[in-house]
């Protein structure tokens, strides 16, 4: 034979002895009944396969806060479900305004552009939230039949708050709205059908802990109307929403479903529902501004200010002088915890979506960070942070759920 046996290392020896602490943008810590889940292979079509998916659909509608019956999955990176909503309600030839506030958001223009449409973006400086008048304005102007906006950018960790009042003018001037929800989903309030949304998109490893690789869009009925009415063959055959309806709808084949990856989304929706959503919405606020009150504690700077800053993800100035790669070289060898730099910005981020948002993970990333920039010779206050982080924690208020719980 031509070609050898190749040298193999076993796993064992590539990953570390204890699993790191996945504080990034991404992928997050996934819990015991997700992993559980995530080994089992199962019949894609069958009886079995259909109770999971009937499930699945009743659960994702809670947390997408709709009544739509056109909730789709897709097997794919929360890119993939990105592009299956563009592709789907994108039109070749028609105008599609993106509100760009990073690299994400920008994804969703370049999609666009892909499918032939006429894009015209807002290009939002870096650091700062959308402004409803400037997208309102630019809806009168353009006439888009499609907007995309994402509620959270996790490139530099902005949150666009005016989500709801975008898409109320949109839908006056009937235009339809896509939202990248995919680090915001179910850490903090997105009501699909009381704001108008026509396509929720999110992926399976960040708000929701699951794996990535499988991914889910809702659209409403009025952005179904117009895939539906489509005469035109969409040049993308697995991100086909009439195809993918085949399985999601009407239990037969479209392509093999991944079968683990939905069971083990299945299993992250499930402890959504247990856990509901207010109470979530509340564990997730209180630790990132525990974690956020803990950095400052430091004495280091966020990235991004009030109203602006996103809780799913929270960016931090690195100090003058610090190489950001053997920042998180540092934090990862000796701590084992992993944190995420950025594309581009001199800064570092670490996650506040699902499983991340458990205080124990937060005391130990801020002393890892601390820990970290102390030992490459920065000044902080490791006790501080520390006193700070604890000091929010028991200071914070529920906003969603009652407070006797
Ligand atoms: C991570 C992310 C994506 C892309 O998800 P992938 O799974 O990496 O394809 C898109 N939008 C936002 C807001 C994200 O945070």
């Amino acid at each position: 034979m031509h070609h050898p046996v190749p040298v193999i290392a076993t796993l064992d020896a590539i990953l570390p002895d204890e699993p790191l602490l996945m504080m990034g943008a991404g992928p997050v810590p996934i819990p015991a009944k997700v992993a559980a889940a995530n080994g089992i292979v199962i019949n894609h079509l069958g009886d079995t396969m259909a109770r999971v998916i009937e499930q699945m659909k009743m659960m994702a509608r809670y947390v997408f806060q709709t009544e739509s019956q056109h909730i789709l999955g897709v097997a794919g990176p929360g890119s993939a479900a990105m592009e299956m909503a563009a592709a789907n309600l994108v039109i070749p030839g028609s105008k599609v305004l993106c509100v760009c506030n990073g690299f994400f958001s920008s994804r969703l223009a370049e999609m666009s552009e892909r499918l032939g449409a006429e894009v015209v973006r807002i290009n939002i400086p870096c650091g700062q939230a959308a402004n409803a008048d400037e997208v309102i304005t630019a809806i009168r102007e353009h006439r888009p039949q499609v907007l995309t906006i994402v509620q959270g950018e996790t490139s530099n960790t902005v949150y666009n708050g005016c989500l709801p009042e975008i898409c109320r003018v949109a839908h006056e001037l009937e235009c339809l709205v896509v939202v990248d929800a995919v680090c915001t989903l179910s850490t903090m309030p997105l009501n699909m059908d009381d704001w108008g949304v026509d396509a929720v998109i999110t992926g399976g490893q960040k708000g929701l802990s699951s794996i990535p690789g499988v991914s889910l869009v809702a659209f409403s009925e009025l952005a179904w109307d117009l895939i539906s009415s489509r005469q035109d063959i969409l040049r993308h055959w697995c991100l086909d929403a009439k195809l993918a309806d085949q399985f999601w709808y009407k239990k037969s084949y479209h392509y093999t479903a991944p079968v683990s990856g939905i069971l083990a989304l299945h299993e992250a929706l499930h402890l959504v529902c247990k856990e509901t959503l207010p109470r979530r919405f509340d564990r997730h606020l209180k630790c990132s501004l525990a974690l956020q009150a803990g950095i400052e504690g430091l004495g280091l700077e966020l990235y991004v200010d009030q109203p602006s800053r996103l809780n799913s993800v929270v960016g931090i100035k690195l100090p003058e002088g610090l190489n950001q790669k053997e920042l998180l070289r540092f934090i990862s060898s000796e701590y084992g915890v992993e944190i995420a730099g950025s594309f581009g910005l001199d800064i570092v981020r670490i996650g506040q979506m699902g499983e991340q948002c458990r205080t124990h993970n937060i005391f130990r990333t801020i002393h890892a960070l601390g820990s970290s920039l102390k030992g490459l010779g920065q000044q902080v206050d490791i006790p501080a942070g520390v006193a700070a982080l604890e000091r929010s924690i028991e200071m914070y208020q529920p906003r969603y759920s009652a407070q006797t719980e």
